[in-house]
């Protein structure tokens, strides 16, 4: 159950009606937003009226949320939610567009990126210092290296970095350089990094499991919200279905206008790793764009064929500038600014 105060309701109103529901067993999890204090309901407690306590002083609304996620769910808040990342509100009307390298490898690659997607018109660099491989052989990262790239393009372009953080142990470090912190789609269920990015005070970038059902990507947020981080953009960058010979994975755009749906947070498609093949990736951003999406994040590099990760669904820095101006027509179609 939610419940909803006013917003002149008093702290002792607040208090009272927390401890009324906690005597009946229940944890609550309190949060304010546009100054409404929200009192959620967790644990397994006895029976509670929602009408009785609607009319209890100070309260505005109570109501059940049947749904497994509650602080992602749309009956918890109905309007986006909306946060600002330098001067990018995401979930509002205005696009997020995140651009930048898979990995950051050099500080002349970064640095040459940077300059590039920022004068194309992107509003955020991406780039990895921490790299999730699947063989143990590949490139792993520059690691701290890495993020001091990034905070160094930062400085030089002014552009917010959206980087990814792999533990538990290293979201302090990382969010010292990150203005977001990305959590891959393979740690998308784990819940001591879930637990510790929910901690930090950072946005985070949640994408989807490369097999997690909507509800699986809703629960995981679920998890950072809990622990009191409310700045969570969902991420869709594609599924595993049975079709790898022409494309990485399966761009799940049912997932978008869904997300838009069960969620208030703002949602960002991934189209380079959701398909996979660089002569997609355009079409796949403007296919995410009208399916809703609140943003983007592409894979660009000066010179992908030489790339030490991603290389194939990486655009080149003209490919991306070239896109720019798809994107600017798509934003202007759907009504959204950039
Ligand atoms: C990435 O953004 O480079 C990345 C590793 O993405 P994902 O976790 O979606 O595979
Ligand atoms: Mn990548």
């Amino acid at each position: 159950m939610m419940i909803i105060m006013h917003p002149e309701a008093t702290q002792f109103e607040i208090d009272n009606v927390v401890a009324e529901v906690e005597a009946k067993g229940w944890q609550t999890h309190i949060s304010n937003s546009s100054g409404e204090t929200m009192i959620g309901l967790q644990g397994q407690g006895q029976p509670i009226d929602p009408f009785h306590v609607g009319q209890m002083p100070g309260v505005r609304d109570a109501m059940a949320i049947t749904q497994k996620f509650k602080l992602a769910s749309r009956a918890f808040r109905r309007e986006n939610t909306t946060f600002r990342v330098g001067d990018v509100a995401i979930g509002s009307e205005q696009l997020a567009i995140m651009a930048g390298p898979c990995s950051v490898e050099s500080r002349a690659q970064l640095l040459e990126t940077a300059h590039a997607v920022k004068e194309a018109g992107a509003r955020f660099l991406r780039g990895g210092a921490y790299k999730p491989r699947t063989s143990p052989y590949s490139f792993q990262g520059m690691g701290e290296q890495g993020l001091e790239l990034l905070a160094e393009a930062r400085a030089a372009t002014g552009l917010p970095v959206v980087t990814e953080v792999m533990s538990p142990t290293k979201v302090a470090l990382v969010a010292i350089y990150a203005d977001v912190l990305q959590i891959g789609a393979r740690n998308m269920q784990n819940y001591d990094l879930l637990n510790a990015v929910g901690r930090a005070h950072k946005p985070v970038l949640l994408k989807r499991g490369m097999s997690a059902t909507i509800e699986d990507l809703l629960m995981a947020a679920e998890y950072i919200l809990a622990h009191g981080n409310n700045r969570v953009m969902l991420c869709e960058r594609g599924i595993r279905t049975f079709d790898n010979k022409y494309t990485r994975n399966t761009f799940d755009i049912n997932a978008i206008p869904l997300l838009k749906e069960l969620t208030h947070l703002p949602v960002i498609a991934d189209p380079s790793h959701a398909v996979g093949v660089r002569r997609h990736v355009g079409s796949m951003s403007l296919a995410g764009l009208a399916a809703g999406a609140d943003g983007l994040i592409i894979e660009t590099h000066p010179n992908p064929d030489q790339a030490v990760s991603d290389g194939d669904q990486s655009l080149t820095l003209p490919e991306f500038a070239g896109l720019m101006a798809r994107i600017n027509a798509m934003a202007a179609a759907v009504g959204r600014t950039i």
